[in-house]
């Protein structure tokens, strides 16, 4: 099913909008379904199990970061990571900068915004974020490279409720983009929408979608 579940969410996805399959929890033979059914970005939220799934799996998948993450698990992330989507405090996007320095590369990170209602998400403020850009010390992280703006909706089912969340990320995105980064062609990613809402998340200008339970089947 995983083949189908892949190419059905693709034709409702537009061509610009990123599909990261989340396969938390998942068995590598079930990414290895997907992976031999074309795709090639993968999701995980927990570092030991994307530190053993990319050591198992083939070379060429492009990894994402998409859970909450302490500073003190970055290192063992640092030398394959291909985007960090919940870069949540100043001191988390440092560390990432110094793991990065030191396996000679370039991380790319998304900052996480908070637009849920719940209490319980992560994420920045706009006002935080605007403090953190504008900065002295964020001019000496030369090894992070801010490429967007993530963020989780509410879990509720409260549609319009959604849409004005995801609405007010793309705000976030737009206001950011203006100010810090108008000339920065990498600073083109908003990341949300999952399994239950990506197709709101599209409409209000997602460009990449993490989705789980729809590609591999609800988690245990
Ligand atoms: C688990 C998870 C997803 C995917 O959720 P589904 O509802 O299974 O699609 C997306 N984003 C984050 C941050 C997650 O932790």
């Amino acid at each position: 099913m995983i083949k189908e579940n892949l190419e059905y969410i693709s034709s409702t996805i537009p061509d610009h909008v990123t599909l990261v399959a989340v396969s938390k929890t998942k068995p590598e033979e079930m990414l290895l379904e997907a992976y031999e059914a074309g795709q090639r970005v993968f999701g995980e939220n927990r570092v030991q199990e994307l530190v053993t799934k990319e050591a198992n799996l083939p070379k060429d998948i492009e990894w994402h970061m998409i859970g909450h993450l302490q500073s003190k698990k970055v290192k063992s992330i640092a030398p394959f990571v291909s985007l960090i989507h919940g870069v949540d405090s100043f001191k988390l996007l440092k560390e990432i900068n110094k793991q990065a320095a030191k396996n000679n590369r370039t991380i790319r990170c998304l900052l996480q915004f908070h637009i849920a209602e719940e209490s319980t998400k992560f994420g920045f403020s706009l006002e935080e974020v605007k403090k953190l850009l504008s900065s002295d010390e964020m001019q000496t992280l030369n090894n992070v490279t801010i490429c967007g703006v993530m963020g989780m909706a509410t879990f509720t089912s409260d549609q319009r409720q959604v849409r004005e969340e995801f609405r007010a990320l793309k705000q976030y995105f737009n206001a950011i983009k203006s100010t810090f980064f108008a000339q920065e062609s990498e600073f083109n990613i908003i990341s949300m929408g999952m399994s239950g809402d990506y197709e709101i998340a599209i409409s209000e200008g997602s460009t990449m979608v993490r989705v789980g339970s729809s590609i591999f089947g609800a988690r245990g």
